[in-house]
């Protein structure tokens, strides 16, 4: 059923009895044209636009949980476009343009709030780097503007902009059409949107091995509910993705973090913006339900426990009082932690693998989620035409054998 004013007011008037669940949830079946690994937002943006646009539908996503329950379900929801080179420059716009249609696109209200994204710089050496990013994103036609800790403080009331503080803000770099958005529903909108065009969306469903013939092709995943044969899979398992690599018998250049956020008790608005600081590790941004929300920096050490260390969360609110002092009299209500995939230059890989038909979308390490519906669309096109698409070409997994990498170190240096 469309969700409009009308089919809300018809049901708010009959008892709400009329609405049909969000997606359908078959039973596995024997073969498919695709299978995508992963039911996080990435494979089920990458489903929706198999079917939407490439007239691909007989698809299968398959989800080891339940939907978004990965790094999906686990992110601070920042959305921003104003990385340094030139291909992450047009992949993160790319995404970016998306956002800004997606919840008419999904007939999902996705709560894409560009509320202003505030990268603050503690001393010259940040500064430099920072104001050449912006000069760099303004090349590029991305939007971005170098701000003093005055105007930073007028984007963001609560910061503590005293220049006697351990850490104070010397100025910062404003993406103004930067934001959140809210995670579960896009990975519903997604669900709900592909499985209307045919995808089968299985959730509980793991998969244990990869098939391949004599000539090392894929055909076919095992899976907890059975063997599916195929002849394309699409791995999209942040957070896992040397496992199942591991299975079809290749390597990535991959490590995996814990990465921690926490939300503090529910607050009238106070913060309009989102703020985050690279040298200490914290940034944080205002819920629509009002709860604070902290991101911190991921663990030392490579782990897949869903938890982190305690030192990392504390140290994070140690910094995030001192940038907002109205922090240190809250309740932080809840941590978790999700499983990070980074790649050593800080960007995805996206593209084709040593095992022909196994294709990879991984290593966003710490910020891919506002990369989703772009990184979505753009896998679709790879595992439709088994090619890349132009924005993808620089992302693909050769890169680290001819050393063409694509260096984010400093745009993804906190994570979010
Ligand atoms: C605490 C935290 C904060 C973050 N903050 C931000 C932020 O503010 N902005 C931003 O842009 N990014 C952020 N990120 C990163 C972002 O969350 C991820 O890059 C993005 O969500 C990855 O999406 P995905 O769909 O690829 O992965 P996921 O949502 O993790 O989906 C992968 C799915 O694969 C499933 N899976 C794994 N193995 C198998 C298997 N063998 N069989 C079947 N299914 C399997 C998992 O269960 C999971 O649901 C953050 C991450 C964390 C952890």
């Amino acid at each position: 059923m469309k969700f409009s004013f009308v089919s809300l007011a018809r049901e708010g008037l009959t008892g709400h009895l009329g609405w049909t669940p969000q997606w359908r949830s078959p039973d596995p079946k024997p073969a498919y044209d695709v299978v995508i690994v992963g039911g996080g937002g990435h494979g089920l943006a990458t489903a929706y636009y198999l079917a939407e646009e490439y007239g691909v539908a007989n698809v299968a996503v398959l989800e080891k949980g339940w939907l978004g329950g990965g790094n999906t379900g686990r992110n601070t929801t920042i959305v921003r476009s104003n990385y340094l080179w030139e291909a992450s420059e047009a992949i993160y716009a790319h995404s970016h343009r998306l956002w800004t249609t997606l919840a008419e696109a999904l007939n999902y209200n996705v709560m894409f709030s560009p509320r202003g994204v505030l990268q603050l710089a503690h001393n010259r050496h940040e500064a430099a780097a920072l104001k050449r990013q912006v000069h760099a994103n303004r090349l590029a036609g991305v939007e971005g503007e170098w701000v003093n800790p005055a105007q930073a403080k007028a984007v963001c009331p609560i910061l503590n902009t005293d220049p006697g503080i351990r850490y104070p803000v010397v100025g910062g770099a404003l993406q103004r059409t930067g934001g959140t958005a809210r995670h579960d529903a896009v990975a519903w909108g997604f669900a709900r949107a592909a499985s209307g065009r045919g995808v089968d969306i299985v959730q509980n469903c793991e998969v244990t091995g990869v098939r391949r013939d004599a000539s090392g092709a894929v055909i076919g995943v095992e899976t907890t509910r059975g063997a599916i044969a195929t002849k394309t899979v699409g791995v999209v398992v942040a957070g896992h993705s040397s496992v199942v690599a591991a299975m079809a018998g290749f390597r990535l250049p991959i490590e995996s973090f814990p990465l921690q956020a926490l939300v503090s008790e529910p607050l009238k608005p106070v913060m309009p913006c989102v703020a985050m600081s690279n040298a200490i590790h914290a940034y944080m941004s205002q819920s629509d339900k009002g709860e604070l929300v902290i991101g911190a920096g991921t663990d030392a050490y490579t782990s897949y426990s869903q938890t982190g260390g305690l030192h990392i969360a504390s140290a994070t609110l140690e910094a995030i009082c001192e940038l907002f002092p109205i922090a240190s009299r809250l309740k932080m209500m809840r941590n978790w932690a999700g499983i990070v995939d980074t790649t050593p230059d800080r960007s995805p890989i996206i593209g084709k693998t040593p095992v022909p038909g196994l294709f990879v979308n991984c290593g966003w390490g710490t910020g891919g989620f506002k990369a989703t519906p772009g990184s979505g669309h753009l896998f679709a096109h790879q595992l439709a035409t088994g090619e890349p698409h132009p924005i993808a070409a620089p992302f693909a997994l050769d890169r680290f054998r001819s050393g063409a990498l694509v260096n984010e170190a400093t745009a993804a240096a906190v994570a979010h």
